[in-house]
């Protein structure tokens, strides 16, 4: 706002300026002496005059002695008969060779207007100014309801550019599968249309962030050879009631012009979610974009080969209306990928990579639950980008698992020294969790253990399971608090203090009991049941919007609960470390000396 101010008055005193330039002069184009009337005449009269040009009453006089003047004579009077009246003779009138100019010539036009045009032009480049500067602060409030949606063709100016196929996808089998048919749909409808069959308008891609959702319906449009128009939800939603919807329109607009085509709706939870919830400001809005929408997708004529591709990590917050038949009735999931999945993935990325021979993939696959695909995207990249730093030519396996660790956990601080004390203490802390995560059954192996700072931690201990899980149990979980628990048990032990390394250990163990108590119904007490309903206000934000659905009694059980579960994590923790105080000082003895334990070091060492 500030900065509008201020080019209004730069643009205001500049316009004065040439304002008073221009009314000081008048005419700047011609600059002629001006001679009265009647010091014309006596110049007549005297013989001086050679020539007079009229136009209009304006008189170009020309003298003998080859000077040139300009006069004026009164509207509607011819020349002849005011110079008569100023008793001028006939005689010395014929001296003087009269001749008439017609008054449309160019020059007497751009005299006329141009003292008018320039203010005129300055307004208008002034206002044109304004917009843009309004549009530069990000208000695109010039632009109202056009869609600013990309779109992508399959080819460009006849030169090809890299379409995205389904060959680049590894993985996510199933969802290839049924996509295969909304590209069969794109390229032959009368093939389904002459059967009497209606082509589905809308996909819905549900997943995870990061599972490849946008890079599907991409490869969707590259395999039809079709259009792609693509959008993300939060795009619509603008500031003015209003202009969603009628981006909405201009979208689909496009897309029909287009057609077959695919229109992409990216974050569909942004605009879709459920009407009638809303408490926030935009609310109205994004109903009427949601509606917008609504009406779009059911005035396609059967005949409009236009199919939506819509994605949301979020399919339980969307409007039911959206999901009717005839909307977005195809449903496609999209899970994270298995072991397999990620093997072919981390392949497919590696394929322009040169690689070192002791590169082995399915390891890192293995070492991998739980990433998604762009995480492993991620991860490939970030070994490129340090082998190169390093001057390598090939990436080295050791380069891609540091690539993992950096990804998930944040780049190491080696820079971040810890002195004498910390260190001892936060080794001890490591060892604690590793040993219990060891000695536990139920607990996942350890992978490494270091006291390399990373991120925030001052160390860390990173277990993976051995295969790939989809479900945990209650033993599991409380094996996992037992080990949160155990870098604080350690240091209480050794040094009978606590240091606030061990807060985000204890955040995490009490998040994780909560949720056993409130959404697995893992507490006998409480029984099978689950407390507090996150859904219905997500836009609140998760913790803050839960909505409370049962009563005080309860609220205080739920707290006894999570209590319970963690004292006796943490008992179990101390008395499993009591029974192994030489494997403890093993362990902390090496990570002082090394800072960091692989797996089959560790295993080794409590042998
Ligand atoms: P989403 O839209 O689901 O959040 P994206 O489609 O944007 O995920 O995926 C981001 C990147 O991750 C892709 O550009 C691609 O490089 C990589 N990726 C994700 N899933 C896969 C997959 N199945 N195969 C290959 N690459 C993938
Ligand atoms: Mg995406
Ligand atoms: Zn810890």
């Amino acid at each position: 706002m500030h900065s509008i101010i201020k080019n209004f008055l730069v643009f205001f005193l500049v316009f004065l300026i040439i304002a008073g330039f221009l009314s000081a002069f008048n005419n700047p184009w011609e600059q002629e002496q001006e001679t009265g009337f009647g010091d014309m005449v006596s110049s007549i009269k005297s013989g001086e005059v050679e020539s007079i040009g009229v136009e209009g009453n304006i008189l170009y006089v020309k003298y003998n002695d080859g000077s040139n003047k300009k006069s004026r004579k009164e509207d509607g009077e011819s020349l002849a008969g005011l110079l008569k009246f100023y008793g001028v003779s006939d005689e010395q009138i014929a001296n003087v060779s009269i001749e008439s100019k017609d008054p449309s010539g160019a020059g007497f036009w751009i005299g006329a207007i141009v003292p008018f045009l320039i203010p005129l032009l300055f307004i208008v480049f002034f206002i044109w100014f304004m917009m843009r500067q309004v549009q530069g602060a990000n208000n695109k409030a010039m632009m109202f309801g056009q869609s600013t949606a990309r779109e992508e063709k399959p080819e460009k100016d006849g030169k090809k550019k890299k379409i995205t196929t389904f060959t680049d996808v590894a993985g996510s089998v199933e969802a290839k599968q049924e996509l295969v048919e909304i590209v069969e749909f794109l390229k032959q409808p009368q093939k389904f249309q002459k059967l009497g069959a209606r082509i589905p308008k809308g996909v819905l891609l549900v997943g995870p962030p990061g599972t490849g959702k946008t890079l599907l319906a991409k490869a969707v449009s590259g395999e039809a050879r079709v259009p792609f128009f693509h959008m993300s939800g939060s795009e619509f939603v603008e500031m003015f009631v209003g202009v969603g919807a009628s981006r909405v329109r201009d979208l689909f607009k496009r897309a029909k012009k287009s057609a077959p085509a695919i229109v992409f709706i990216d974050e569909l939870d942004a605009v879709g979610r459920q009407r009638g919830t809303g408490l926030g400001g935009s609310h109205d809005e994004r109903e009427q974009t949601l509606n917008q929408i609504l009406v779009e997708m059911d005035g396609f004529d059967s005949d409009t080969n236009v199919i939506i591709i819509a994605a949301t990590n979020r399919p339980d917050v969307l409007d039911p209306a959206l999901l009717r038949p005839g909307r977005f009735d195809r449903r496609v999931e999209i899970d994270l990928p298995d072991i397999k999945e990620r093997d072919a993935i981390l392949k497919l990325h590696a394929k322009d990579k040169p690689l070192a021979q002791d590169v082995d993939l399915r390891a890192i696959a293995e070492r991998t639950p739980g990433f998604s695909g762009a995480d492993l995207y991620n991860i490939l990249n970030e070994a490129a980008i340090l082998t190169a730093r390093q001057n390598e030519s090939k990436i080295r396996q050791d380069s891609i698992a540091k690539s993992i660790e950096k990804v998930m956990l944040g780049p190491e601080r080696r820079s971040w020294i810890l002195n004498k004390k910390e260190k001892k203490i936060t080794a001890y802390h490591e060892a604690g969790h590793a040993l219990v995560a060891h000695l536990l059954e139920e607990a996942d192996p350890i992978h490494k253990i270091s006291i390399v700072s990373r991120g925030r931690s001052g160390g860390y201990t990173l277990k993976l399971p051995t295969e790939e899980k989809r479900f945990h149990s209650r033993k599991e979980f409380l094996a996992d608090l037992a080990v949160l628990l155990a870098g604080h048990a350690v240091e209480k032990k050794i040094f009978k203090d606590i240091t606030t390394g061990a807060s985000s250990d204890l955040k995490k163990a009490t998040n994780l009991a909560r949720q056993m108590v409130t959404e697995y119904g893992m507490s006998e007490k409480l029984g099978t049941r689950t407390f507090g309903d996150k859904d219905e206000l997500v836009f609140l934000g998760r913790e803050f919007g839960e909505q409370r659905d049962y009563g005080e009694k309860y609220a205080q059980l739920i707290d006894e609960e999570i209590s319970r579960l963690l004292d006796e994590a943490y008992l179990r923790a101390n008395k499993t470390l009591d029974g192994a105080q030489e494997k403890l000082e093993k362990i902390v003895s090496v990570l002082l000396e090394k800072e960091t334990i692989e797996k089959n070091e560790f295993e080794e060492l409590m042998a």
